[in-house]
């Protein structure tokens, strides 16, 4: 049997087509299969799009999705021992399930401390190692230790990884944000505001009350809207002045976070001190420089080139954390150790641990829900797409003309 998917050639750049391919089985006991619901178009299926990173097979795209289940290998019984992580022994044929971008096995030792995006079998969804999400069903292996349930939500106050009965009522495109782009963007800022370097703002010693904390953003497609949504979150709960530089030489990416910050209630931008500036490239230093402080402690880059990172290291205040989750595929970073040096520069930088950040990712949400549970103009899910449209979509996806696309895979 065959079902419809979205396939990289990778001989040419720009080369994505409609293609029908067999419907994957179970190969391994701990392998599920999903009928997808709904899948994500997300800026990092652009790098393989672009041909910027070594990629030289055939393989189906995309690595959010949400879908149900409908073959479990053998693994999955009542009796899984409970050595085991526990969806082995609850996951039945027909739930409902969300999955990180990459697998991870939830019993290495990377997992076992939090670190599942280096998971010793980790792999990611849309890549020649794993076909992707961006079609009618996707094979997960060990599935029980990557996916999240969303049909026995809550079944045990005791388990740090259930998940609340209110997700269920979001619109299953916005729990597409939990896929990735959420976790990522929530994990880049605490990355950042987490670092012992910003200790002392968060604890207000020694320093007074009346620290402003400068923070730039670089790069406003979906992940910097979330990125852009926790760290507003995180700094209006602590209590703690700032002022935003949001950065994004796209007019379009910069309208949709005009749009989003106005769609906030008052209360989730804090003090009306607090500035939020959107700006273009040539301007961001501009900012940065009026507000006196030598540039920001702390700057997010999220795109995944060496221009963002030359952007964000010249925004960035002496001592300061810049923090990346961008992919980055250049073979050098544009600086020098001794700029580093010279300046006390903290590099942060990584793929997110999407299984291990995904419970707060999911309280962010539904904080949030007003702007990341609305789809539109908006939200940060753009629009839905029939999967059939996706050659067109991914051409204006590229261009910045869409925002975050999700694909109806049955339309
Ligand atoms: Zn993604
Ligand atoms: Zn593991």
């Amino acid at each position: 049997m065959d079902q419809l998917a979205v396939r990289l050639h990778p001989s040419q750049p720009l080369d994505i087509r409609l293609e029908a391919v067999p419907i994957p089985t179970i190969q391994h006991p701990d392998d599920a299969v999903i009928k997808i619901k709904f899948s994500g178009l997300c800026g990092s299926d652009l790098h393989v799009y672009r041909g910027h990173e070594d990629v030289n097979e055939i393989h189906i795209c995309g690595h959010e999705f949400i879908g149900h289940v409908v073959a479990l290998g053998s693994s999955f019984h009542s009796g899984s021992p409970p050595s085991r992580p526990a969806l082995y022994a609850s996951l039945k044929i027909g739930d409902k399930v969300i999955s990180p971008f990459t697998v991870s096995c939830g019993e290495c030792q990377y997992c076992r401390l939090g670190f599942t995006a280096r998971c010793v079998s980790s792999l990611v969804f849309g890549s020649p190692a794993l076909q992707g999400a961006q079609a009618q069903y996707v094979r997960v292996p060990l599935a029980g230790g990557t996916l999240f349930s969303l049909s026995t939500p809550s079944t045990s106050v005791d388990d740090p990884l259930s998940l609340p009965q209110e997700l269920s009522y979001l619109p299953d495109p916005t729990l597409l944000l939990l896929a990735d782009v959420l976790p990522t963007g929530l994990f880049v800022v605490l990355q950042a505001l987490t670092h012992p370097k910003l200790a002392p703002i968060f604890t207000g010693i020694p320093w007074p009350r009346n620290v402003v904390l400068d923070v730039g953003i670089v790069g406003l497609g979906p992940v910097g809207l979330c990125a852009t949504l926790a760290l507003l979150d995180y700094l209006v709960r602590a209590d703690v002045r700032h002022r935003i530089v949001a950065v994004d030489p796209n007019e379009s990416r910069r309208a949709k976070m005009q749009k989003i910050y106005d769609a906030l209630p008052g209360h989730a931008r804090g003090e009306s001190e607090n500035e939020f500036i959107i700006t273009d490239i040539p301007d961001a230093p501009k900012v940065v420089q009026a507000w006196g402080q030598g540039g920001c402690r702390t700057v997010l880059e999220v795109v995944g080139n060496p221009s963002a990172l030359t952007l964000s290291l010249s925004l960035l205040a002496p001592s300061g954390i810049l923090s990346s989750c961008g992919v980055h595929q250049a073979h050098q970073i544009p600086f020098t150790g001794r700029e580093l040096y010279n300046r006390n520069v903290s590099l942060e930088f990584g793929r997110c641990s999407a299984h291990s950040i995904f419970v707060p990712a999911v309280e962010l949400l539904l904080r949030r829900r007003d702007v990341l549970g609305a789809i539109g103009e908006s939200g940060v899910v753009d629009r839905i797409v029939p999967l059939s449209d996706a050659v067109r979509a991914y051409e204006a996806f590229e261009k910045g003309v869409y925002g975050k696309v999700v694909f109806d895979p049955w339309t």
